[in-house]
Parts: C-alpha cells; structure tokens; sequence
C-alpha cells in the first residue's frame, strides 16, 4: 500500500497530506498489535480523512446548463372546453364534451373510447423528446433536440421549382456556432407575396427564436427537419408553444384522426384528470415512491420533462401489473380454500415411491431429489398444491413426475397424467409401464384414437376405483371421464395447453393436487405474469454424463454437409432427424416440405437406409408406427415437422439437423435439439439458414453458442417479444397497454410483493371495493381471451 501512494503517477499532493499518508501508512503496520477500540477510532478517522481527499481531488461540477421556462398552464382563450368541464365527470360521454365533434367522438367509438376516462387511458405510444436544450456546436445528427439562438438573416421566397411551395430560410448563431435552419410551406395560400412578406417580418435580424426538431445534416452542414419555431422576447423569456422544447406525446393514429388531432382533444379533456380516484392508500404511495393516479395520467399526456414522463410510466405500469398479480393471486387463494385430498407421504422403504427409486438404473440428480421433497411437502397439505415444475429439455422430469403419482396411489387416491400430443402420451404411457408393471399399479392410456371398447372399460374401472393411474391427452378432461378418487394431475407440457383447459381440469369435483411441468423455461416476468398462482420448482441440473450438443449453423447450399453427418452417425449405429417447418408444398412459401423431403432423401440421399415420416396430418396409427419403427430402429432415419418438438426420448439419435431455421422460435429450436444429446454419445445439431437476414442469423448464432434453456428464452423474449414467443396458443397473457415484461421487470416485482401485502390483510378486498370492482373487470376479460383458444 505504500508504495503506491509514494509514487503516485500523476497525482502532485501537497507536501502535508503526504506525511498524513505516510502516518496512517504506519499505523495500519502495527494494526494487529492494536486494542479494538483503537483500530475502531483508527478506521473511522480514516475513512473520513479519505472522503475530504475525494472532495478535493473530484473535479468541480460545471454550473448546470440554462433551462427552457414554459408557461405552466398552457395558454388559452378562456376556452368553453374549461367551463364545461366542471360539468363532466370522467363517465361522461364524449359527445357530451364541447371541443370534441360529433365526428370525431364517432370515430374514436370505432376502437372502443367512448367515455372521458376510455379517452384519457388511451396513452401515447411514444414520444418525441425536444427537451434537451442544445447549442449549434452540440447538435448531433439523428436526435431531436431544441436550439435557442439568434437570427441572423432571414429570407423566405417562393420555390423556383414549385409555384405552390414557399421556403423560409433562417440562418441562426450562438456562441458555439452558426446554422441555417428551412422550413417549407406548401400550398397556394401561403406562396402569395402578402404571407411571405409576413414571414420575413416575423424573425428580424437580432430576434432570438426557439426551435425544436429532428436535427439532420444536409448539404449546407447540420440543420433541422422542418422545426418548429416560435420568437422569443429575450432569451429568458417563456415558451408560448406546447411543442417546442418539450416532450411531445404521439398516439397510434386511428383512421382519419391526425397526430394534432389526438393531441388537441386530449387536451380538452385533460383537466378532469384531476378527478381520477386513487385505489392506492397514501402510505403505499410513499413506500413504493409512486405518483397519484391523476398525476400520473396528466402527466403521461402531457409531460414537462423526461423526468415527468418516467414517473408517470412508473405508476401506470404498477398498476397495470398490481391487478393482475391480485387476480391471479386472488385465483389462487380461492383454489387454496378448497379443501383436497391430503395424501400420507411414506417415507418407508417398502413403499411405493422407495421401490420404485430402487428400480431405475440410475439415481435422481439433486435437483430432482429437492424438487420431489417440495412436490411431497405440498401433497401431504389438505389445500390443493398448484405447482408448476421448471426444468430444461432431459432434466428429467418424467421420473419425478412418476414419483409424484406414486404418492397419491400409495394413500389410495388415483391420479391422471396428460400430455400434450399423442406421440408424447404413448409414450410416457409405455414409461410407466415399464416401471408399474413390477409395483403392480394399473396404467391405461385414453387419447382421440382410444376404440370406444376400450374406452368404456377404461372408464369403468376408473369410476370403480381399480384403475389407478391414466395417462392420455385431453381427453382426459371431457366431461365423460370420471375417476373415483382423482387425487393428483400431472400435466407435462403445460406450456402447450391454454389457461382455460388447466382450469378445467381443476373444475372436476374435489379439487385435486396439481402439478404443471414445462421445459420451455421461461423468464421470470413472463413466469410471473403467467403462473403468478403457482408455485414453482426449478430442476436446474441435468443428469451427469451428458455430452454437450456441438451446433452448428449451415447454409442452404451447405446441406450435402448434413448429409454427410447423417450417413457418418447412421452408419456408426446412430439415428437421425431431420426437422421441417410444414408439411406439404405451400404456395405462398417457398419452403421445403417434410413429404418432399422425405421423398428426395429415401430416393436420392439415402437409398441404403430407411427414412421414416411424422407428421401431424397422419393418422394416429401411422404417427405411432413411424415413432415405433424409429424407436427399435427399424428407420434410421425421421423426416418430421415439430410433432418430436416435445417430449420425444430416442436416445440413440445424435443428430438433429432443422431446414429453414429461421422459421422457428428459438425457444422452439432449443426444444427440437433437445431430442438428441440423451445418450452418452456425442450429439449434433445443424441448423440450416436459407434466410439472407441478418437478425435471423445473429439469433441462431444465439443457438449455436449457449445450451441454456433459460438464456436462451431470456434473448428469445428481448429479441421476439412475449406474444412470439410464447406463441398464440398462450394467449392467456394479458394485454399491457403500457407495461413491457422485458423493460419493467424491477417494477413487476414490486408490484407483486404489494398484491401479496394487500392480499394479506384485506384478502376479499372489502376495505377497497373500487380496487375489487377493477379486479373482477379483469378476470374476466383476462378469461375471455383464454377461452378463445
Ligand atoms: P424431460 O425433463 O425433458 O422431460 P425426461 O424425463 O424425458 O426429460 O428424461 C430424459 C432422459 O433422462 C430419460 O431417458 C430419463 O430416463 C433419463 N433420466 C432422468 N433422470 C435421470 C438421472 N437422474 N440420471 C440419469 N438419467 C436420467
Ligand atoms: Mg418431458
């Protein structure tokens, strides 16, 4: 340490402050030698010694830049809109509103504004920032920005080239610089001699002018886009102008309504803002450092700065994730209040559970065994668990989930498995056979294609008890399927189901345990949004002796390189799929087809080998035999779309090569891949590029370059947004008008702690009925767009 402060490299301290240096230096040599009060005293003296040092050695902040001084109210004529305003509420129609034409009012009725309040929520898709004051020599090309300056000359004159367009031309200097700034007039009435004389008077040599706008650079140097312009009286003077200078609020323009248009009856009705009531108590206001709702929605139409307009952001989206989180934190209290079966965990090694650890060939990762404990800790509650189960492609949840069932059938309860295909529900169908055979627990499989012989049986012995565990799709939850004693479901693939068929499996009788699994993981904000009432458990480890996938992206003229790897592997004992985004020809895209492919490979590529075809149009017969055939390998090839998306175990594939890429969502490809790399062997993935887009490219490097399921949504979602990547079947999701779960994820969190807190103390919200009132709003709105699945 002394060393460095004697030999400072830049540094010229005073003479006195290096023998105080130089003093502590020696002080903290003989530190351990010291009582504890004096190495205390010593610290403290130091620390403070330090911090004089910061603050004279900082550099001096320079004396803040002059401000823009607007006018607090804008101002009016003593307009009608003002007087009748104190009339209106926020419930009033806008028709009745002075300022706001019967056309108008009409045409915001077509996208659903009818009231005051429907008017003032609908708020600006962005903005454009004129706030940053600048001096000429600051302007950077491509931001917007304001310039007070002093007009040095002024011309405005008719086009040479356009008898209809007249320009002003002003050339503007501060201290920093000079610039010519043009604005362009178009139209008879303003190229006639009187108007462009009157343009020439209005900006005297000498006048200082505001000016906003997108600064650009032209060929006479860095300009404005056509700016607005207003003449100050001096420099210090008040802009008059609610544009210049400030941030100016644009909306998603409806047919037949301008920008102006949208800003202008917003305006006429922004003072009853002030009658917004506020659901939020002062006290969570303060805590959560939040704006009042009608501060707020002042503010986010009309903004004085950036500052302004954040905070105003800050408390809509609060609110636009506190209700949400209420309801489904409300949803999940309600579950909660039905009682279930509480199932008697057994721990003993005769049971169930024990044997059937004992029988698998492998012991269970950690993650596994922690996931179980908290799966086992739920089942023994009288409330129904409502856990969701995270865990990247092959941590393997399956087993966990067998484990799972085991404990209801052991406390003699039944319980359903459902999976999302058919292909997926065979299997896992044959799994638990495998493993329930020898523990003499009944299985039966119910999907579309079960023969209604089969079926009536299937529900026979279901409703009398001796069945114990079905698996199958969602027909398990027709109406006509009735178990005796369902005490827990297992729904694999949760992410492949709407909200609406989840919770019609929770509405059949005594509300059984559920367990959701999912292998499309997903970031929190969208975990939080979606499953806000579940719980949820991480396996966050993969089974060891995995060999990492190797992924490589190839071109479309690079596929007889595929190929090659296909014959290599296929040849060494291994299988391959081969993945395509449609089935048959399409004549909008121009994309190859899994039958058209399958084709060219079983005739031309691979004559020496068999290529099996899956696809979703086969029946289900075929669909089973082509898996079947790929499984024992008979085929060693599969040409398939995303049938083998999920679920599909063949752990002898090893290469996994996917056409046309770019089609998919990463999330998506992540999964695909997952299908090879379960065995000890080296597995491959390739993935074909036709796309010359350069996004395309860079997300499949993403692909290429990280295993994580996890990063992999994470970049997915900043990339392609919630709705793409959870794709349309989970439209589930909420409609946030201005909340963003990839900008707003600090704000989510708060939100959700303050649902919990209010739900704490006042779970049936009867000390907050207007907050109830929007709630109940929401779900069902929110419970609409699930149905519509
Ligand atoms: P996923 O989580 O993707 O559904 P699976 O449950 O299909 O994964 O498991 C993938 C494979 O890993 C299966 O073949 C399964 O038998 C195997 N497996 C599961 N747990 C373990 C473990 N602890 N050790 C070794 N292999 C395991
Ligand atoms: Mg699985």
């Amino acid at each position: 340490m002394s060393r460095e402060i004697f030999s400072p490299p830049s540094l010229n301290l005073e003479k006195n402050l290096l023998s105080r240096l130089e003093e502590y230096s020696k002080e903290y040599t003989e530190y351990s030698t010291k009582t504890e009060p004096i190495r205390r005293r010593l610290v403290t003296s130091t620390r403070q010694y330090l911090f004089e040092l910061i603050k004279q050695l900082s550099p001096q902040v320079l004396p803040a830049k002059s401000k823009l001084r607007f006018h607090e109210e804008p101002l009016k004529k003593p307009s009608s809109s003002s007087i009748s305003c104190s009339r209106l509420t926020l419930n009033s129609p806008l028709n009745h509103v002075k300022g706001i034409s019967k056309k108008i009012s009409a045409k915001l009725m077509v996208f659903g504004i009818f009231l005051v309040k429907d008017l003032l929520e609908y708020y600006p898709r962005d903005y454009i920032d004129y706030s940053s004051l600048l001096q000429i020599k600051e302007l950077k090309e491509g931001e917007s920005a304001t310039l007070v300056a002093s007009v040095r000359r002024c011309s405005c004159f008719k086009s040479p080239r356009n008898r209809n367009l007249s320009i002003l031309e002003l050339q503007l200097y501060d201290q920093t610089g000079r610039i010519r700034v043009t604005r362009f007039f178009a139209g008879r009435r303003f190229s006639n001699s009187t108007y462009i004389h009157k343009q020439t008077r209005l900006y005297p040599s000498g006048a200082t002018v505001a000016v906003s706008g997108m600064v650009k650079n032209s060929k006479y140097g860095i300009t404005f886009t056509d700016p607005l312009i207003e003449v100050l009286e001096s420099k210090q003077s008040k802009i008059k102008s609610k544009s210049i200078g400030r941030l100016l609020p644009i909306y998603s323009l409806t047919e037949g309504l301008s920008a102006s248009n949208l800003r202008d009856i917003i305006e006429v009705v922004l003072p009853l803002a002030k009658q917004w009531p506020d659901f939020l108590s002062k006290e969570c206001l303060s805590i959560h450092s939040l704006i009042t709702k009608s501060e707020a929605i002042t503010a986010i139409h009309n903004p004085y700065n950036q500052i302004a307009m954040n905070e105003a952001r800050r408390r809509l989206v609060f609110d636009e994730f506190l209700i949400l989180q209420l309801s489904l934190l409300r949803r999940r209290l309600k579950l909660r209040q039905s009682s279930s079966p509480p199932l008697s965990i057994s721990w003993e090694s005769d049971g169930l559970v024990a044997r059937f650890l004992k029988l698998l060939p492998f012991t269970f990762t950690n993650a596994q065994r922690r996931v179980l404990v908290e799966i086992e800790a739920d089942l023994s509650k009288p409330e129904p668990m409502l856990r969701l189960v995270q865990g990247d492609v092959g941590s393997g949840k399956t087993v966990v989930a067998i484990a799972a069932l085991l404990n209801a059938v052991q406390s003699g309860w039944q319980g359903a498995f459902m999976a999302p295909t058919e292909v997926l529900a065979n299997q896992h169908y044959k799994t638990l056979c495998k493993w329930l055979t020898h523990l003499h627990v009944t299985v039966e499989l119910l999907t579309g294609s079960t023969t209604s012989k089969q079926r009536g049986i299937i529900l026979n012995d279901l409703s009398n008890g001796s069945l114990k565990i079905l698996v199958g799709t969602h027909a398990l939850i027709e109406d006509s399927v009735s178990f005796l004693r369902l005490g827990l479901v297992v729904v694999d693939e949760q992410h492949r189901f709407g909200v609406h068929q989840r919770n019609r499996l929770l509405s059949k009788g005594l509300q059984p345990h559920l367990l959701t699994m999912t292998a499309t993981p997903i970031p929190r904000t969208l975990a939080l949004s979606l499953h806000g009432d579940l719980d949820v458990s991480q396996i966050d480890e993969l089974p060891p002796n995995r060999t990492p996938i190797k992924t490589n992206l190839l071109s479309g003229a690079e596929r007889d390189d595929a190929y090659h790897l296909i014959r290599e592997e296929v040849k060494k004992g291994q299988r391959a799929y081969f993945v395509l985004p449609l089935v048959e020809e399409s004549e909008k895209l121009d994309l190859r087809s899994a039958i058209e492919v399958h084709k060219q490979l079983t005739e031309e590529v691979f004559p020496e080998f068999v290529v099996g075809l899956l696809h979703g149009r086969m029946k289900s017969a075929d669909k089973q035999s082509a898996i079947n055939d790929f499984v024992l390998g008979k085929s060693q090839i599969l040409v398939s779309t995303t049938v083998v998306e999920v679920g599909v175990d063949v752990p002898e594939a090893t290469v996994m090569v996917i056409d046309h890429a770019d089609r998919f969502g990463l999330a998506q490809l992540h999964q695909l891949r997952g299908r090879v790399g379960r065995g000890a062997k080296t597995s491959y993935c390739l993935l074909i590029n036709d796309s010359r887009n350069d996004l395309a490219k860079h997300r499949l490097e993403v692909l290429v370059n990280s295993n994580d399921g996890f990063e992999i949504a994470e970049i997915d979602l900043r990339l392609r947004g919630p709705g793409q990547v959870l794709g349309t079947r989970q439209s589930g999701l909420p409609d946030f008008a201005l909340a963003s779960l990839i900008k707003d994820q600090a704000v989510l969190e708060e939100a959700r702690e303050e649902a919990v807190q209010i739900l704490k103390l006042d779970p049936e919200l009867t000390k907050n009925l207007p907050l109830r009132k929007i709630i109940d709003e929401h779900w069902v709105r929110l419970m609409g767009a699930a149905t519509l699945n």
